[in-house]
């Protein structure tokens, strides 16, 4: 049997050194190493005539060198090479910088084959420092070469030589196993999985690559799918939820509000209700932009849970979210006298015993809390509504975890990036779904702008103009958790810290907040924002989620080009929640078309849903926010946007796999099985 799960650092090619930047993009064993996909390829297969070729583009050519290369001394120790060469169309040079070594390569007379970027300037033709084979071989040009996603201090070449022995070693194993059954191959027209395999690396036509990608992207969105189905199969033959009491009316908090709910909000909350007057367990996603007011839809359910004498957990993912949400919950809910307690692991010990305490015997009607309500002594007397806040910050597992602590209570999650309707019906097929569409009336748009660097004067100059009227900045600086950069990222924080409190804005009260410090002092960081002691406050992604500061009304970002879309807009939504006019300045590096597109799109819209249809459009695979922003289960090669085709037939075909076969137990489909476990086991965090 093939061993896939060997440690990579037994290909051939692969040194100490390298198995550490291997293990850095992910690649520890063989699988993953062939499973690491090409982002992109080029051609450089078809050789052009030097005439044909136009200013800027990348083409290969098949030239004669016509004159022995030069090697010039510039300036600063550097050198200049140039090689003379012609074809039947034309001249052109090709000019290297510091390659001297590349002296005895090239012979008068002699065929070669380059791969570069041509500059051509009024028939001039120029190469500057492109990649060559003599012209029988195929190394680096005259073929489809795979471009690969990160690869830090790996070269293209060097990874690509890696793969292709991985691959190697996979044949002299004796080839890989199929993973698909036979009868799905056939159906489909699908082809094998060491064709496809090979193919996706080093398709010698674009068809084959074609064709390796469809079977590749099928397989992995027919396993999503029957994993979710068995995650659905799971919920549906657990026992009967709960029916909570039909004579207790939501209108009643509903008509305490100090505000009118939005229609979405009324049609949200009454599917909600019949849900939980009903005696099926509700399982439902409630999805809404960024202050779109789930928090009152929370609420509502809540009441309705505790006044048919039942206890509600509403998991939130940080301790500032969590104590905001019992403030929101407690201004309504202590009319009704319906108790409500925060958990979180900052609290004392003798509070947090008090707690489990009231909670047990029922006393605690609300709990609302973070990680720290999933400990196996947290118990509930009578728990029957779960609510989980920001939902992605969860996985399936906590969600149970929490669940498991009641008899089938009913389940709502939220969250605040929105997917489109399709794509969430698909991806969270375990789960029903309701949309707040709307946002509550008076709201401003945030006015967003784009700027490069030359503007900062400009921008520092908005930032105190408004803070001279009495409003309060964020700056927002990215940093990459657990990732090679972050320890530059958090100096970044600090060195911009340091520069804004003694130069920029240094007449004001300047405060930075990360990650990285402790629960208390953030706290204590926010709740001084929150009054008002703090005017502008440097921050990294920690004030993404849920922070209702109403007096803030600018937001900077600072290389926003490294944040993804739906991150942005999460971000963004901490300004606009007051009544001024606020506004967001993304301040971005880069000149790339995909760069500027993705800036146009937070600058035009405020939409969640249009933002995150763009980001799925608009994501390249260096994106490293990648899909858990999402909380969309991280793919390897499907792309949600440009599949949703093979999506939507997938799902189809899991359906009809799952209703003749609901245990995957039938020998024809004990491959499916396995690849399902295999998802459980790796990646499914949904
Ligand atoms: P999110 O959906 O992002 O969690 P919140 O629930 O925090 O949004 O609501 C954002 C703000 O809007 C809160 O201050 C909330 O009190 C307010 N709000 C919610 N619903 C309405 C409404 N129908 N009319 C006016 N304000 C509302
Ligand atoms: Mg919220």
């Amino acid at each position: 049997m093939i061993e896939l799960e060997k440690d990579v650092k037994y290909i051939k090619g692969v040194g100490p050194n390298r198995v550490q930047l291997l293990n850095k993009i992910g690649i520890f064993t063989l699988k993953d190493l062939i499973t690491y996909y090409p982002r992109d390829y080029q051609d450089r297969s078809k050789p052009k005539e030097l005439y044909e070729c136009y200013d800027g583009e990348e083409a290969t050519i098949e030239v004669i060198a016509t004159s022995r290369l030069t090697d010039t001394r510039l300036r600063n120790k550097k050198t200049m090479q140039k090689l003379q060469v012609r074809d039947e169309s034309g001249i052109a040079t090709i000019t290297w910088f510091n390659q001297s070594y590349l002296k005895n390569k090239f012979e008068i007379g002699k065929k070669y084959r380059f791969y570069g970027k041509i500059h051509n300037k009024f028939g001039r033709i120029e190469v500057n420092a492109p990649v060559f084979d003599e012209i029988e071989k195929k190394n680096n040009t005259g073929k489809i070469i795979p471009i690969y996603p990160l690869t830090y201090q790996l070269t293209q070449n060097t990874i690509r030589k890696i793969i292709e022995n991985g691959l190697e070693d996979v044949k002299k194993q004796g080839g890989l196993e199929e993973t698909l059954p036979q009868y799905l191959l056939d159906k489909y027209y699908l082809e094998d999985i060491n064709k496809a395999t090979n193919n996706i690396h080093f398709p010698k036509e674009f068809e084959d690559f074609k064709m390796a990608r469809n079977r590749l992207v099928f397989e992995e969105l027919l396993s999503t799918q029957l994993a979710l189905l068995q995650l659905k199969n799971n919920n549906l033959t657990e026992q009967k939820g709960i029916e909570f009491d039909k004579n207790v009316y939501m209108s009643d908090v509903i008509q305490s509000l100090p505000f009118k709910l939005t229609k979405a909000q009324l049609r949200v909350l009454e599917e909600i209700d019949n849900n939980m007057e009903s005696d099926k367990a509700m399982n439902r996603l409630l999805q809404g932009d960024v202050g779109s007011g789930k928090t009152v839809v929370a609420m509502t359910a809540s009441y309705k849970a505790v006044k048919s004498r039942y206890q509600v957990a509403v998991l939130a993912p940080t301790a500032i979210l969590a104590t905001q949400h019992l403030v929101n919950f407690q201004k309504i809910l202590n009319q009704f006298d319906i108790k409500c307690e925060l958990l979180i692991s900052g609290i004392t010990k003798s509070k947090k015993i008090e707690i489990l305490e009231k909670l047990e015997n029922g006393e605690i009607d609300v709990l609302i809390g973070t990680h720290a309500m999933l400990e196996d002594n947290v118990k509930f007397k009578n728990l029957g509504l779960v609510v989980t806040d920001e939902q992605h910050r969860f996985g399936v597992k906590q969600r149970t975890k929490i669940a498991q602590k009641g008899q089938n209570p009913d389940v709502l999650v939220m969250s605040a990036t929105p997917i489109p309707r399709t794509l969430a019906l698909i991806l969270y097929g375990d789960l029903d779904i309701s949309i707040i569409d709307e946002l509550p009336p008076n709201r401003k748009k945030i006015e967003t702008f784009a700027v490069t660097k030359q503007l900062e004067e400009r921008v520092n100059n908005f930032v105190i103009k408004q803070i001279e009227e009495g409003r309060q900045a964020y700056i927002v600086c990215p940093l990459v958790e657990d990732s090679e950069e972050e320890e530059n990222d958090l100096k970044s924080v600090m060195t911009l810290y340091e520069k804004c409190k003694s130069e920029t804005f240094s007449k004001y009260t300047v405060e930075y907040i990360h990650g990285k410090m402790k629960q208390k002092e953030k706290d204590e960081i926010m709740e001084r924002f929150k009054k008002g002691e703090i005017q502008i406050l440097i921050s990294t992604t920690v004030i993404e989620v849920g922070v209702d500061v109403p007096n803030s009304s600018i937001m900077v970002i600072e290389d926003a080009q490294r944040f993804g879309l739906a991150q942005l807009h999460q971000l963004r939504g901490r300004v606009g929640r007051g009544e001024y006019q606020s506004y967001c300045i993304l301040k971005y590096q880069g000149k790339g078309e995909n760069t500027r597109q993705r800036m146009k799109v937070m600058c035009d819209t405020n939409d969640g849903f249009v933002i995150s249809q763009k980001d799925l459009e608009l994501r390249g695979s260096g994106d490293f926010f990648g899909t858990m922003q999402h909380g969309i289960p991280d793919f390897k090669i499907a792309n949600l946007f440009t599949d949703i085709e093979m999506l939507k037939l997938a799902q189809e075909v899991a359906i009809t796999i799952v209703n003749n076969d609901a245990k995957l137990e039938k020998e024809e489909n004990k491959l499916l099985k396995e690849l399902v476990k295999d998802k459980f086991m790796n990646r499914l965090e949904i």
